[in-house]
């Protein structure tokens, strides 16, 4: 037994029952004050010891205080976890996660959890609840701009590289911040993608789509897992026994903390699961959720549910034996015995990371139209106006769950460009607002425009529109932007739509009359930077969409791996899949985007036609920068199952990577895949690979007609009766 198991242990066999409930308790400590909203004080809990973990603490003399008082003012001494929502970045504040994750680039989603972590642990934060790993397929749902995307592939990779990120090489040195892999389930396809509401998913979406990135998260050691505020098919995940127990622990071994989102265990009474607080708390803990975050059920449901006999004294031991040791593997107690636990440094002044925010950002945007040669812009350009509510709209660049991150210190587009272009006149006018506004300005806008020679319009979504209780019923631009981007583009002006959005928005209209459409999200503090990169060609565009773009709210959720279904579309039989009103096809696919030079993909090729259980298939594809600047693609390779013993989607990606090429370069693509790759589920939910053929499909986007197609022949059958 280890130093720290025992003196987890001794901890253990000290502690009243009280002690130990509160090691189970994470009040929400915004403020540290008592008032509205605050019916307790927070430094009483501490040193009585009714609080083992804290969120919401940020003033760094707080930070020291409170860890002070659990480390010397209490009867054990345990340190706190403190947690925090580090999602993209800290002080410094990267792209939100539907804008980074067009990077398709794991060391970059790798290298911006690192430098939030670094941020954050500098000032005591040993905590963050992040990577969200929620499967997003419906842009109604705010959320969405948490999220890595619609792909369950990516989201694994973004998993891994994230967990991997904020934890760094040992959860024990100072600089690693403990992850948290949220919101364990299904929380991403909430009903019609309203906020809250119900999730009913089939066990086959659940097993292949969405639980697939908490596996990887567990795989990679993430430090804890947070249970979803909804329900799966009627129960709730922070009550769901089956996956939280056989599932996450039993099936994957997880053996971290499990912490409720915020109130949820509370919210067990308002699902109709539990009749009160008691009943709360004993179905929360025996489904295996450690710490009850911001609601009242442990502190005052949990001794009643003992008393009871509904909750188990063993079930309390294994939940404060996890925190405990989760606060060991980060040192805390180490630390402790040399005055305060990992002794925040105070940040004198501190110093954005600035270069890698600007690289992050730039490589986060997706230029997904450009003609007339209206980009970069040229030296034809004299005079520029930029029009639009986010033209200079210094905190919407920072998104939603913007930490400790300052919008002072955020450049906006406007900035950006006259950065980058001294010698050009460069007007500027919002016009209206994003979300109001009687368009008494639009006039203004287009007289701007109209003395251009070429405009920028940045439209979009403000922040408070995207992340959590920020669902929208249309997917339409808000408010008059469309007043003012049809007014401006009648000018018949070069037009270049920049759009800020934390989710994809159905502009199809304005796509289509644009000369140029980028999709920015919310770039983070060097969102202006970053975009006059893009717009003069410094930097060539290289994101790729990880989501598909509906053309209208009610094609969605429109993924690109759906089921091909018994009718596929046919434009001559109206008996097939298909609308009476709409195309079937996405505005812009899975993948889409691109760059300022042309790549070319030569046939692929695969390193045997037959492919037995044991062996490995090497496919490799030739690119070529056939254009005039150096750049960077994005290759995937998706899979699919013509005859199997379920129905199988048309694509499924299996791997990606990146190539950068100089211009008139070429170099090659490879990636090798298992048989395990290639399995499925079957009927039964059994992992299964049959005898036959299986198509590899490569390409730069989800476009199954431009992808190049080889067959292999898997030669013996497999089943697995287990799972
Ligand atoms: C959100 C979580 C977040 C938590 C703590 C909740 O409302 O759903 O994602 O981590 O608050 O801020």
């Amino acid at each position: 037994m280890t130093a720290e198991q025992q003196r987890v242990d001794a901890l253990l066999r000290a502690m009243t029952l009280e002690e130990k409930i509160g090691q189970l308790i994470m009040p929400d400590a915004g403020g540290l004050t008592t008032g509205p909203g605050k019916p307790f004080d927070i430094r009483a809990l501490v040193v009585a010891g009714r609080a083992g973990s804290l969120l919401n603490v940020t003033e760094f003399e707080d930070i020291r205080e409170v860890q002070r008082l659990a480390v010397h003012g209490t009867r054990l001494g345990i340190p706190l976890l403190l947690g925090l929502d580090v999602l993209h970045g800290h002080r410094t504040i990267f792209p939100v996660p539907f804008a980074e994750a067009a990077a398709f680039d794991p060391d970059l989603w790798r290298r911006t959890a690192r430098a939030a972590a670094e941020e954050a642990t500098a000032e005591g934060i040993n905590l963050t609840f992040a990577p969200m790993l929620d499967i997003a397929r419906d842009p109604r749902w705010g959320r969405i701009a948490e999220s890595p995307g619609e792909d369950p592939l990516v989201a694994r990779r973004w998993a891994e590289a994230k967990v991997r990120g904020f934890q760094h090489r040992s959860l024990a040195l100072p600089c690693a911040l403990a992850a948290t892999a949220k919101h364990f389930a299904g929380y991403g396809a909430v009903a019609a993608g309203r906020e809250y509401a119900p999730v009913d998913l089939s066990e086959r979406l659940v097993r292949e789509v969405y639980l697939p990135p908490f596996e990887a998260a567990v795989q990679a050691g993430v430090a804890a897992v947070m249970t979803a505020f909804t329900d799966l098919a009627g129960v709730p995940m922070t009550a769901n026994a089956a996956v939280l127990r056989d599932v996450l622990r039993g099936r994957w071994g997880f053996d971290g903390v499990v912490v409720s989102d915020y109130g949820a265990i509370a919210e067990l009474i308002h699902h109709g699961v539990a009749e009160d607080l008691a009943g709360a708390a004993a179905l929360a803990l025996r489904a295996g959720v450690d710490i009850d975050m911001a609601s009242d059920a442990y502190a005052t449901g949990l001794p009643v549910a003992l008393e009871h006999g509904t909750a188990r004294m063993e079930d309390v031991d294994a939940a404060v034996r996890r925190v405990l040791s989760l606060k060991a593997a980060l040192g805390l107690f180490k630390v402790a015995g040399a005055g305060d636990p990992r002794t925040p440094s105070r940040p004198h002044r501190v110093r954005l990371r600035r270069e890698l925010a600007r690289e992050a950002a730039q490589r986060s945007i997706v230029l997904l139209k450009n003609e007339r040669a209206v980009l970069p812009l040229g030296s034809g350009v004299k005079r520029l106006a930029l029009v639009g509510p986010l033209v200079d709209a210094r905190a919407d660049m920072l998104g939603p769950w913007s930490a400790l991150g300052e919008p002072d210190r955020a450049v906006t587009y406007l900035e950006g460009l006259a950065e980058a272009l001294p010698e050009v006149r460069i007007s500027a006018v919002r016009g209206i607002g994003t979300q109001g506004g009687d368009g008494a300005g639009i006039r203004e806008a287009v007289a701007a425009a109209a003395a251009a020679d070429a405009v920028v319009l940045c439209l979009g979504e403000d922040r408070s529109m995207s992340g959590e209780a920020a669902s929208r019923a249309s997917l339409d631009l808000p408010g008059l932007q469309r007043d003012l981007a049809e007014a401006v583009l009648e000018l018949g002006r070069p037009a270049i739509v920049v759009l800020t959005s934390g989710r994809p928005l159905a502009v199809e209209w304005l796509a289509e009359r644009a000369d140029a459409f980028l999709a920015a999200g919310f770039l983070g503090h060097e969102a202006g930077r970053a975009m006059a990169d893009v717009l003069t060609g410094r930097s060539n565009p290289s994101g790729r969409l990880p989501v598909s773009w509906p053309r209208a709210v009610g094609q969605v959720p429109v993924p690109y791996s759906q089921r091909p279904g018994g009718r596929p579309f046919d434009p001559d039989n109206v008996f097939t899949s298909r609308y009476l009103d709409l195309s079937n096809e996405p505005l812009f696919r899975f993948g889409e985007g691109l760059s300022y030079t042309t790549f070319v993909l030569e046939e692929a090729r695969a390193d045997r036609s037959k492919l037995g259980s044991s062996d490995r298939l090497l496919v490799q594809v030739d690119v070529r920068n056939e254009g005039p600047r150096d750049g960077e693609e994005t290759v995937f390779l998706f899979i699919h199952d013509p005859v199997a013993s379920v129905s199988r989607p048309v694509l499924e990606l299996k791997d990606f990577a990146r190539i950068v090429l100089a211009a008139g370069g070429r170099g090659t693509v490879s990636f090798t895949l298992a048989g395990s790759d290639l399995s499925y589920l079957d009927a039964g939910l059994h992992p299964r690979l049959d005898a036959g053929l299986v198509e590899i499909l490569v390409g730069t986007s989800a476009d199954r007609k431009r992808l190049h197609r080889l067959q292999v022949e898997i030669c013996a059958e497999i089943r697995s009766e287990r799972d």
